[in-house]
């Protein structure tokens, strides 16, 4: 058992960020004794960091990890994203995980002006990794787990589709600087809500501590105040007694170390309805700094025949399991994230 502060603070780490365990320990003692775990990204990076997680929130492939996220190595200004790159579960012939990044770069309709993506969002090649910046934003994400070569044979395959449909990348019309058709997008971006799909990407393997992920959603709605409400939808198989499966991810979700910085507001908790029901319990949060934007996490569980599907391919549900993370008890200490029993 793990049992100094020092090891303490690395599970932590290493649980919101998926990253290996000589990482966590190595960047934990980097860091002074109480300084956060996870920096949150800088006024100009947290809004790419956002549309990211739009892009991805609703994944046209199937992934394993949660929106395919393998790791996260996340500072101030900058956030390397390690993502899976199994091909073997893709439902449609030529999809990837590069072709589905591919596609957050901005296009537009060369018809209707239309655009599509990341607004101002560029590509650069820096290190043998693809590198995403917005035009005039200090910032940057950096696209790993992939050989720069995928990336081309993504960006030529999806040029050509985008073609015979009028589309073109923004990149190759107005490298340097925004394209028409990104303006009057650029000028009304909803990003007051950025911390929040930022701080979320940025613990994307948190999810996999709630059970063996089956499929990650998310979406925004208008808040109630101001901002968006980020509902996430994570599907999986319970492995620990309920409610305990839920409560090591909100316990670590609104931890001082390695949470967001956010107030728990409600619980609808539905552990002991049957287990065929396959009820997700709800967790509502929202700023502790009142900032605009609100959170819905649904723990949407999968039991018996509700789970017999996910496990037709024998292969890639025991992928799926090794995913799982346990919180281990020294973790669970803290007096958030107990739920009702309404
Ligand atoms: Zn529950």
């Amino acid at each position: 058992m793990k049992t100094t502060r020092i090891e303490r603070r690395a599970q932590k780490l290493q649980l919101a960020t998926g990253m290996a365990w000589t990482t966590a320990l190595d960047q934990v003692r980097k860091l002074a004794p109480t300084a956060p775990l996870l920096p949150e990204a800088n006024a100009d990076l947290a809004p790419l960091e956002s549309g990211i997680l739009n892009h991805l929130a609703w994944p046209s492939i199937s992934t394993r990890h949660p929106w395919g996220i393998r790791k996260v190595d996340p500072r101030p200004d900058s956030l390397v994203i390690t993502f899976e790159n199994e091909d073997i579960n893709r439902e449609v012939p030529g999809e990837s995980m590069t072709r589905h990044l591919v596609r957050a770069l901005p296009r537009f309709d060369t018809r209707t002006g239309e655009p599509t993506g990341i607004p101002g969002a560029r590509f650069t090649i820096e290190n043998g990794h693809v590198v995403i910046r917005q035009i005039d934003a200090a910032g940057s994400v950096t696209l790993a787990g992939f050989d720069v070569a995928e990336w081309f044979t993504a960006l030529d395959l999806q040029t050509r589709d985008d073609e015979s449909a009028g589309l073109t990348l923004s990149q190759h019309q107005s490298p340097r600087t925004l394209h028409s058709s990104e303006k009057l997008w650029w000028n009304t971006r909803d990003d007051e809500s950025s911390w929040l799909a930022s701080g979320l990407l940025r613990r994307a393997a948190l999810l996999r501590t709630i059970g063996v992920p089956l499929s990650t959603t998310a979406w925004t709605n208008p808040a109630q105040g101001a901002g968006r409400e980020w509902i996430v939808e994570y599907i999986h198989e319970p492995l620990v007694q309920f409610p305990l499966h839920h409560d090591g991810f909100a316990t670590l979700l609104t931890d001082p170390e390695c949470g967001l910085r956010i107030i728990e507001t409600d619980w609808h908790c539905g552990c002991r309805m049957p287990r065929e029901y396959g009820y997700g319990c709800h967790f509502y949060a929202r700023s502790a700094d009142g900032l605009p934007g609100e959170l819905q996490v649904r723990f949407t569980r999968r039991l018996g025949n509700r789970l017999s599907r996910y496990k037709a391919d024998s292969a890639d549900y025991e992928a799926r399991r090794k995913l799982y993370r346990r919180v281990p008890a020294q973790l669970l200490g803290g007096p958030s994230g107990a739920p009702s029993t309404a």
